[in-house]
């Protein structure tokens, strides 16, 4: 890592600790030369998913934001912290195994709802609800179709 400042090959790492509530970590570096500290970001590949929209425009990968939705479906639901955090760890594993960074808006929703789906009924009519604003409503109609 060269300093920023002179350039030097040779910064040690003196501080490290996690950021943005574990999905980055910030390390204090110092370089050997100079003695200036400067700060370097690790972040997850996944971060820089990005999301193809229906209108073309891409827009980064958010996790919280995926999580909101979530948090929204499964109000009230037993067991809903679990079941949360089993679809969140799901959905980043299946996105790290892509070989592309990027995914549709579609591709990424129905994932969701897929994982859903298997989890939890409920919240997954509810977040359907949500999603056809992403989608059409005659793909929500068939969601409802499916479930019965
Ligand atoms: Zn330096």
């Amino acid at each position: 890592m060269l300093c920023p400042y002179c350039n030097a090959k040779d910064t040690k790492v003196v501080d490290s600790r996690e950021t943005q509530e574990g999905r980055a970590i910030r390390r204090r570096r110092e370089c050997a030369k100079c003695h200036r500290r400067f700060s370097t970001y690790e972040v997850r590949e996944t971060a820089r998913l990005l999301i193809v929209k229906k209108d073309g425009t891409k827009e980064e990968y958010d996790q919280a934001k995926v999580e909101r939705g979530l948090r929204r479906a499964f109000e009230k639901r037993p067991g809903a912290e679990e079941k949360i955090e089993k679809i969140l760890g799901e959905i980043e594993c299946l996105l790290q195994e892509r070989q592309t960074n990027e995914i549709s808006s579609r591709e990424i929703g129905n994932l969701i709802l897929q994982k859903l789906k298997e989890v939890d009924e409920v919240a997954y009519i509810r977040f359907a609800s949500v999603y056809k604003s992403f989608g059409s409503v005659k793909s929500f109609r068939k969601i409802l179709e499916t479930i019965g």
